[in-house]
């Protein structure tokens, strides 16, 4: 009888040890197997049912394997022999499979130039390409090659503010993607210098470190007072959608400005000149201030990030305003019996001020 420690998964299939159906684990994959021994019981005379493909490989080493049997005095040794070819057998078929990937990736580069090659890891399937744009901005273009089937196209994820829409063909692969990439780029490219004008000339809050698929920023205008804007990455002088963070004192006058103003956006002008002439604000900058005085900690958990939020509701006192994380905010709330809900609207004391604040939940102001 096969030892069932062995081989747990083989059962058998009736009380003389002679036939057994289940599996065998061969590098770490589970095959189907059905070994039936013949004629009285010798091993000499075993047959081995399985998967096409270990099936292959059986029958190309069927005279070894019969060799092995009729040396061997059970099966389950007979078994690990047959374990072993098959494994062995199976690294060679990924090794030759990654060795074609490998020589088909060499032969792709040299039609892009190895410059652009910023990485690859060690299966050869993840390749990261460098490519500029026409202001030198170096963009990444991650490919997932499948080393199974080289004819089918490397999924692609880029720093492309939507979604990089390509075309593969095989046969020009690399080069004519590349070419393709290039082409989105430029698609971009005013929208990246209207963003570059305005990262080097604000106080970002958030992101704190924007990346090129990125298409808002929150911008200080003042303490306690930003402004978020979301840009259309294929229209970027257009006017953006617009959210105001701030207690209502702070944020009305602008709102009121921006209505007046809105009459002279002129396409014809960046973004960041557009946004402050209809505000009538200069926006604070690297020039004439420093950021801390305008990244405000929050007010109960006195971080600045907490997971992926930053402290932007504020209390309504403008004498206070103090910011604070949506989430610290309802939860201080919660805890005291003077609050009450209704609603998605929690209504409260300020922790700082203990002004009654109210509506905090939604006290992001959409214009
Ligand atoms: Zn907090
Ligand atoms: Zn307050």
């Amino acid at each position: 009888m096969l030892n069932f420690e062995e081989f747990p998964l083989l059962i058998p299939q009736d009380d003389t040890g002679k036939v057994y159906e289940g599996y065998l684990t061969m590098k770490n994959e589970d095959y189907k197997i059905k070994i039936k021994i013949q004629d009285g019981g010798d091993l000499r005379h075993t047959v081995v049912e399985t998967e096409w493909k270990i099936q292959v490989i059986i029958n190309q080493y069927w005279p070894i394997l019969k060799k092995r049997l009729a040396q061997c005095n059970n099966l389950g040794s007979f078994l690990k022999d047959l374990v072993n070819i098959v494994e062995n057998e199976l690294k060679q078929e990924d090794l030759y499979s990654n060795c074609s990937l490998i020589h088909y990736l060499v032969q792709q580069l040299q039609t892009i130039g190895w410059n652009r090659l910023k990485s690859i890891d060690t299966s050869f399937e993840k390749v990261i390409l460098v490519i500029n744009d026409y202001k030198d901005r170096q963009h990444l273009l991650k490919l997932h090659f499948n080393s199974q089937n080289l004819s089918a196209e490397p999924k692609c994820q880029s720093d492309l503010p939507n979604k990089f829409l390509y075309h593969w063909n095989k046969q020009n692969g690399l080069k004519s993607l590349v070419h393709q990439f290039e082409e989105s780029l430029k698609q971009y490219e005013e929208f990246w210098d209207e963003m570059e004008e305005i990262d080097s000339n604000t106080w970002i809050l958030d992101p704190e470190q924007p990346r090129f698929n990125c298409a808002y920023r929150r911008i200080v205008i003042g303490p306690n007072v930003s402004i978020q804007i979301n840009v259309d990455a294929k229209q970027p002088r257009n006017f953006p959608e617009c959210i105001f963070l701030g207690a209502d004192q702070l944020i009305n006058p602008l709102k009121e400005k921006l209505n007046e103003n809105l009459l002279l956006w002129d396409l014809n002008k960046s973004l960041l000149s557009n946004l402050e002439t209809v505000l009538d604000v200069t926006f604070p900058s690297p020039t004439n201030s420093k950021k801390e005085d305008f990244s405000v900690e929050c007010g109960i958990c006195y971080a600045y990030k907490l997971e992926l939020s930053t402290p932007d509701i504020v209390c309504d006192d403008k004498r206070c305003s103090q910011a604070f994380h949506q989430h610290c905010l309802y939860e201080w709330l919660r805890s005291l019996p003077s609050s009450r809900q209704s609603f998605n609207t929690i209504y409260g004391e300020c922790p700082f001020c203990n002004k009654v604040r109210s509506n905090f939940m939604n006290s992001r102001q959409l214009v």
